[in-house]
């Protein structure tokens, strides 16, 4: 497993794309409306994109047809945008995007509810969301890679949640997707040592019931496998040599 670890200059350069995703994420999501639909949001979301001067990295990443990832209640990660899936009240929405800003990947994901949802769905939202802030505590210059994916099991499991275990976090830079892999879930080892200057992409993503997922037959949709609602947060973050990591996608 060779884990980069960026330059000064590297990292600059994820901070800018940060930047910009940070903002993509704002924008998109002031704009969820009852009504749109989920190619709306992706067409919406690919300009503002090519706006910035940078590139969306999901489009035709191992095939995938569109910019934005759009992920409907049981759908958990890797929904298709259709003109035809239109949002409605209580839809929970999980936007997954990326760009590259002068050869620099950055990647965030963030789930929305539309209008008002029950109680427990505006928990999993919340609380899922939260894993990611219990997890990056132990991102840190000196730790260990599996300490984040325990403090993410730690967390969640007090809530009877399923944490889904067939997609991970990732590390990420020059690529979309490079070591290592970050499990949501328990590990019996420590892991990798983390040093300053290696950037992960850490996303618990979390069903209101069992973790098991299915993939549809396009191929791409994960959803959960009891039709549970599921809920998805990701940040790219860079280790620091002192406390704890900076955000950049934030
Ligand atoms: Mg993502
Ligand atoms: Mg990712």
């Amino acid at each position: 497993m060779a884990v980069s670890v960026k330059s000064a200059r590297e990292i600059e350069l994820m901070r800018t794309a940060g930047k910009y995703l940070a903002e993509l994420h704002e924008r998109m999501g002031e704009a969820l409306k009852p009504g749109m639909s989920t190619w709306e949001i992706d067409h919406m979301g690919d300009e503002i994109i090519r706006s910035y001067g940078c590139t969306p990295n999901f489009l035709h990443y191992n095939g995938f047809p569109a910019s934005i990832c759009v992920s409907v209640n049981e759908e958990v990660v890797h929904g298709i945008p259709k003109k035809g899936r239109i949002l409605k009240e209580g839809d929970v929405v999980s936007l997954d995007c990326g760009l590259i800003y002068k050869g620099y990947h950055s990647d965030a994901a963030r789930t929305h509810i539309i209008g008002d949802a029950p109680q427990e769905v505006r928990d999993l939202v919340e609380r899922t969301k939260q894993s990611f802030f219990e997890a990056i505590k132990k991102a840190v210059d000196g730790g260990h890679l599996y300490d984040i994916s325990n403090a993410v099991d730690d967390y969640i499991s007090q809530f009877g949640y399923g944490i889904v275990r067939d997609l991970v976090g990732h590390g990420i830079g020059k690529k979309l997707h490079e070591d290592p892999q970050i499990p949501n879930f328990a590990q019996k080892k420590r892991g990798l040592r983390l040093c300053a200057g290696m950037t992960l992409a850490i996303e618990p993503m979390i069903n209101l019931g069992r973790g098991d997922v299915d993939w549809l037959d396009d191929n791409w949709t994960v959803v959960s496998s009891d039709g549970s609602v599921s809920a998805h947060y990701e940040n790219t973050i860079v280790i620091t040599k002192d406390g704890e990591p900076e955000i950049l996608t934030l």
